[in-house]
């Protein structure tokens, strides 16, 4: 029956509001489309603090989409969109590309950082794309810049499910796998054990309950566990002093947000870096 279907899960709630909403993703991935093959996207960058060294080791890329006539639109509003539709697959390829241009140009210009960009789960079953990450790889210089993979478990993607085997190819050419966003959403403590995991990025809402209750149980947890399975941990979206007095005390391996610095157009970056090493970390 009706009612039976319904509760299964098998009819869509037939709401205007649903409908328009539909309608209005369908819009976005066309936009999408055009926007990938007028190449309207663009890469920013946002640096990573080493605390111990103190020096930026390392780089994050983030997608930014400027569209002429509805501004701004956050990664977070079209790629999940773009995973359901696999229409991820031609940004994550777009994100590769780019950031491949921009490693050639740290490389000559001889800077020496890791460069990380997102892919999706389901880039790990696009056999192309990791071929050519691969390639990318092997061909590169000594002196080009290592690349690192982060990943996020998505609603749509289970992260283990048939990426295991391109997970240990990754491994096996040297590319470092990053676990993002760890500790909220569909994060969980079984997929640290059994992945090729070199780096574990939690996510800034730990941080941001650690402030606001004044304990850092959890956040703390979080990082011993990251270095008792000798994972390099990041803090995510480090904004005030206090939240930085915070994660000092707990010893991860570095930090990144906005207190160091907002992402920002890769023109600027190069500037940012001779800033930063003339001026050093002042937040001390
Ligand atoms: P993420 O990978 O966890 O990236 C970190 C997000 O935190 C970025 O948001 C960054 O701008 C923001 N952030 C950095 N520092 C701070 C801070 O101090 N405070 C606060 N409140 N936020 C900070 P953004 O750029 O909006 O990206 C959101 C998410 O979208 C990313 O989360 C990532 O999951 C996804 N994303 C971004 N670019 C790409 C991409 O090229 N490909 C894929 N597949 N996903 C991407
Ligand atoms: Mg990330
Ligand atoms: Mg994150
Ligand atoms: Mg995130």
């Amino acid at each position: 029956t009706i009612e039976h279907a319904d509760k299964a899960g098998l009819y869509l709630p037939y709401e205007p509001l649903y409908l328009e909403h539909n309608l209005e993703h369908i819009h976005l991935l066309s936009e999408l489309n055009i926007a990938l093959q007028d190449d309207l996207l663009e890469l920013y960058v946002q640096p990573i603090l080493d605390l111990k060294q103190q020096k930026i080791h390392a780089a994050e890329l983030l997608i930014r989409w400027y569209h002429p006539k509805m501004g701004q639109i956050a990664p977070d509003d079209f790629i999940p969109l773009a995973e359901q539709t696999g229409m991820i697959s031609q940004v994550t390829e777009w994100v590769l590309d780019k950031t491949l241009l921009l490693q050639k140009q740290l490389a000559d210009a001889g800077v020496y950082l890791r460069l990380s960009i997102n892919i999706s789960p389901l880039d790990l079953r696009n056999t192309a794309l990791i071929s050519k990450v691969i390639a990318a790889v092997q061909s590169a210089s000594n002196s080009t810049v290592p690349l690192q993979l982060e990943l996020t478990e998505t609603a749509f993607v289970d992260l283990v499910k048939d990426s295991e085997q391109a997970l240990k190819l990754l491994e096996r050419s040297n590319i470092c796998i990053s676990l993002d966003d760890f500790g909220v959403g569909q994060s969980s403590l079984s997929r640290l054990q059994g992945l090729p995991l070199r780096e574990l990025k939690i996510d800034r809402d730990l941080l941001c309950q650690a402030v606001r209750l004044n304990d850092d149980t959890v956040l703390r947890y979080a990082v011993m566990l990251g270095k008792s399975l000798q994972l390099y941990t990041v803090i995510e979206g480090v904004e005030t002093l206090k939240e930085l007095d915070f994660v000092r005390r707990l010893g991860a391996d570095a930090i990144q947000g906005y207190l160091l610095a907002k992402p920002m157009p890769f023109a600027m970056f190069s500037q940012w870096l001779i800033e930063f090493e003339l001026q050093g970390f002042r937040l001390n």
